[in-house]
């Protein structure tokens, strides 16, 4: 073989060996590519299984998944679970229209995620119901928690003339305070919403603390 041939030989065979390699890294690219969108379409999936689209709270799929997770983790600690509902919404919504209404919800959620730590459940637990479990905090910070929703609730000036107790939009609580043991968590919720439902009994715009 004539030296020039050789020549052309080597520099077709290196030419194949590098389209192989390029062929490989955009193969490798588009691969990550893929993957990375699957992994993000996942937790977007997971995030919105577990909020509730119209408040953006979580929902009780979440506080079944994070009390089965955290279980041990919380067993023996303080665990207050304030239950709240919001007082006359049914006349609430034959007054002002479903859509003021779930305003109401809306701004009663973001007072509620407003005031909380990052550490703390807040739930929408039913239509007009909210439940918050706060974690390792006394029960006396559980009654501050309340006073405080009461008051951004106030502040924000919603007119309800329909409701028996005030002129404004208001809520009734129930706080449970407890010491996790490890129980079934609806266990405990039950106890709150009974609570919830003396506090409604007691003239409602209040709380009731056990
Ligand atoms: P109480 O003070 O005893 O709580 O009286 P209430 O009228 O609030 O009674 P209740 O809590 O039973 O009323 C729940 C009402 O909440 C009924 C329903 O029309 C309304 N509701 C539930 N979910 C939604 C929602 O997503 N949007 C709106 N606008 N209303 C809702
Ligand atoms: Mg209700
Ligand atoms: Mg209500």
């Amino acid at each position: 073989m004539e030296y020039s041939e050789k020549v052309h030989q080597y520099y077709s065979l290196t030419e194949q060996h590098q389209i192989r390699k390029i062929i490989i890294a955009v193969i490798s690219v588009i691969g990550i590519m893929i993957l990375a969108d699957i992994v993000f379409w996942l937790i977007k999936w997971r995030k919105k299984s577990y909020t509730d689209p119209m408040s953006k709270l979580h929902n009780r799929e979440y506080l079944t998944r994070c009390m089965r997770k955290n279980k041990k983790k919380l067993a023996g600690k303080p665990l207050p679970l304030l239950m709240m509902d919001i007082d006359y919404f049914k006349q609430y919504n034959d007054y002002y229209g479903h859509v003021q209404g779930d305003n109401g919800i809306k701004a009663l959620a973001e007072i509620l995620a407003e005031s909380v730590r990052k550490k703390d459940l807040v739930i929408r637990y039913g239509g007009e119901e909210m439940l918050v479990i706060l974690q390792e905090t006394t029960a006396d910070c559980a009654k501050d928690m309340a006073e405080r929703v009461r008051k951004n609730l106030a502040d924000k000036h919603i007119s309800h003339e329909k409701s028996k107790v005030s002129d404004r939009l208001t809520v009734s609580m129930g706080i449970y305070a407890v010491y996790y043991n490890g129980e079934d968590i609806f266990e405990l919720i039950e106890k709150a919403d009974e609570l919830l439902y003396q506090a409604k009994r007691k003239g409602r715009d209040c709380y009731v603390c056990a």
